[in-house]
């Protein structure tokens, strides 16, 4: 993979000063200071690390719970439960949000940006599969995506592309996303070599590596960026959330290309970070 190495994260500690000095105000004085705490509370914490059946975030078992949740919700792609039931979703998020990372929720990722819910990025990742190349194939060939955010999605793609050219704008987000497949990549045994990252405007796609069987944006706009188009390869297939003309809120957008022109559909309401030109 080419994505430089993620930074260590920033220590917790020491804590602020004025922070400990308000934390010793609220103590009375007679209470009894414990330096351990009791094993009970130790065991009622640990517990706490684990999802709410009492697995632990390493399990299968876990991802397997949320591939039935999306299931159950009306997805109906297998290539998408496979990817979905192996990548750790909670190795992409902070530490202190991991036991949240099998909900269907968004979370926070820094820098104002948010990993999508499971449910919308399996909804999406099914879009793709449901163009009839990629059905005919059974993978996505060569994709774009727009915006690594923390890279689980980038992950998810990398089991069911051929090659994967993802950009981030945010180069924070770039270099963490990194740090994140390299280590993930490390667990697997594998080396990533077809998943590429790149610090970028999207917005611009990727000329060399064009085209794309399959483009996939995780930010929404106000119109289709033109390279986006001119870099789909006919019989490919885009999915974004977009803006419909004149109106409020973003839909999924889906655009094939034949050999005859694009043809453009429009599908559920969603609601995305917005997609940004320029780099930070
Ligand atoms: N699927 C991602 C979601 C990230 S949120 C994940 O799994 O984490 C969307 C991301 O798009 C943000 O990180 C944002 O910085 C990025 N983004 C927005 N506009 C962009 C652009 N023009 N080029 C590249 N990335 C962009």
């Amino acid at each position: 993979m080419s994505a430089e190495a993620g930074k260590p994260r920033a220590a917790r500690f020491p804590l602020l000063l004025e922070r400990v000095g308000r934390a010793g105000v609220s103590v009375k004085s007679r209470e009894t200071l414990r330096p351990q705490r009791p094993l009970h509370e130790a065991a009622r914490d640990a517990g706490r690390q684990r999802t709410p059946q009492g697995l632990g975030l390493d399990s299968q078992r876990v991802r397997q719970r949320m591939v039935q949740r999306l299931r159950a919700e009306g997805i109906r792609c297998e290539p998408v439960f496979s990817a979905m039931g192996v990548v750790p979703r909670h190795l992409f998020v902070d530490t202190a949000l991991a036991i949240q990372a099998y909900e269907d929720t968004s979370l926070p990722i820094g820098h104002g940006q948010t990993i999508s819910k499971p449910s919308v990025v399996a909804r999406m990742v099914e879009l793709l599969f449901d163009g009839a190349q990629a059905r005919a194939r059974g993978h996505l060939g060569r994709l774009l995506e727009v915006g690594t955010g923390c890279g689980y999605q980038t992950a998810v793609l990398a089991r069911l592309a051929q090659r994967v050219v993802s950009i981030e704008r945010l180069r924070p987000l770039f270099e963490r996303a990194g740090g994140h497949l390299a280590s993930w990549g490390r667990d697997i045994g594998e080396g990533l070599d077809h998943v590429r990252l790149l610090h970028g405007d999207g917005m611009l796609g990727h000329a060399p590596s064009a085209p794309f069987d399959s483009i996939i944006a995780a930010a929404g706009g106000g119109e289709l960026p033109q390279p986006w188009l001119d870099q789909l390869a006919v019989g490919g297939r885009l999915v974004a959330p977009m803006h419909r003309p004149g109106q409020r809120g973003q839909v999924l957008v889906v655009v094939d290309r034949h050999a005859s022109g694009i043809v453009r559909s429009e599908y559920e309401a969603v609601h995305f970070v917005p997609l940004k030109s320029g780099i930070v």
